[in-house]
């Protein structure tokens, strides 16, 4: 009887033994992979979208993103993108501080040979090209300022009372998202384009950048009540947290109550642009797919992880031009603002 303890011991002890071999040699083989993530600052409505996003992907796809913050510097990206590279990271996710300085990061990734996937601010067509191994992720800037222009030029047209002065011009304040940014640039311009080609004559009251940032949208707006007060019929922001600096500050000056009203349109759909609409102080917005961006962004860095060539098939997204994948923008307004939960 002992003998057979014994026995039955020593089977399950060399079993044990075996499942430990054989689960640290594949603990050594299938090294979890790690995205190195950068995003151009975490204090970024929009860009907190896109973060949630990729983690909730890598989370669901068992693989590591390690998201840091470049706080908005150029030097402090470099320098995490230089720990990235020392640490050997799999693939690297790049939310460009500045996308005009991406010549930079692209020769420090290919000389370590770690892939790239840039997302939200588009590096040049010439960078893109110096490499096969970058990719991008974003959406096309002009369509969402076209849908500005398009949700503006409805209500003008539905609403003869928006022209204040009786002028037949449709006189507008612009806020604008950070100079020299392609998203803020085609969005200034495509929205007003749209107004023309509807017919609808319009006129820049004032103009100023808000920076992305609704605190400092609020004192623009503030400032152009101040001077420009009566003149104003409608305005454009270049993104939700803006309009939503604006609309606090057209509330302190009495708007949005007894029937004082002034369209404003924004860009993101995020969830506090959404709410605004729902209250009825923002007239609409324009879904910016956050979600998609983020995981699209995540599934590339992913593949290319691997060592494979991003697809349809592999990423579950169309690939053009062999690097760029657009997300679709999409109008909101107060007859569809579930689309944008
Ligand atoms: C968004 C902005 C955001 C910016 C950051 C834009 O596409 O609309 O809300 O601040 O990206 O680069």
């Amino acid at each position: 009887m002992k003998r057979v303890l014994t026995l039955v011991l020593m089977a399950t002890l060399s079993v044990s033994v075996l499942a430990g071999c054989s689960s640290s040699k594949s603990g050594s083989t299938d090294k979890k992979l790690t995205v190195g993530t950068t995003i151009y600052k975490f204090d970024d409505t929009f860009m907190t979208g896109v973060r949630n996003a990729i983690t909730t992907q890598a989370t669901s796809d068992k693989v590591t993103a390690d998201i840091v913050d470049s706080q908005n510097s150029t030097s402090t990206q470099n320098d995490k993108l230089d720990l990235f590279i020392t640490k050997k990271v799999s693939s690297l996710a790049i939310n460009p501080v500045d996308p005009k300085a991406s010549s930079t990061i692209i020769s420090k990734a290919k000389s370590a040979n770690i892939p790239i996937v840039f997302f939200n601010r588009v590096p040049s067509e010439s960078d893109m090209n110096s490499w096969d191994k970058l990719y991008y992720v974003g959406a096309k800037a002009e369509q969402s300022g076209t849908i500005q222009g398009k949700i503006m030029a409805e209500y003008w047209k539905a609403h003869p009372e928006a022209d204040k002065n009786h002028n037949g011009v449709l006189d507008y304040v612009m806020i604008t998202g950070e100079p020299g940014n392609t998203d803020a640039i085609a969005r200034t311009k495509y929205s007003i384009d749209e107004l023309t080609a509807e017919g609808i004559k319009s006129n820049q009251i004032a103009t100023d950048t808000g920076m992305w940032d609704r605190v400092k949208a609020q004192d623009k707006m503030q400032s152009f009540l101040t001077s420009k007060g009566n003149q104003i019929e409608a305005v454009f922001a270049n993104n939700d947290d803006m309009a939503l600096g604006a609309i606090e500050a057209l509330k302190a000056a009495g708007y949005f109550t007894g029937g004082k009203y002034i369209p404003v349109v924004g860009v993101d759909a995020t969830a506090p642009g959404i709410k605004a609409i729902e209250e009825g102080t923002m007239l609409g917005t324009v879904l910016n797919d956050s979600k998609n961006q983020g995981i699209a962004t995540l599934k590339l860095a992913e593949v290319l992880a691997q060592g494979k060539t991003p697809s349809k098939e592999n990423t579950g997204y169309e690939i053009k031009d062999k690097k760029y994948v657009w997300i679709d923008y999409k109008k909101i307004t107060k007859d569809n603002v579930k689309d944008a939960k």
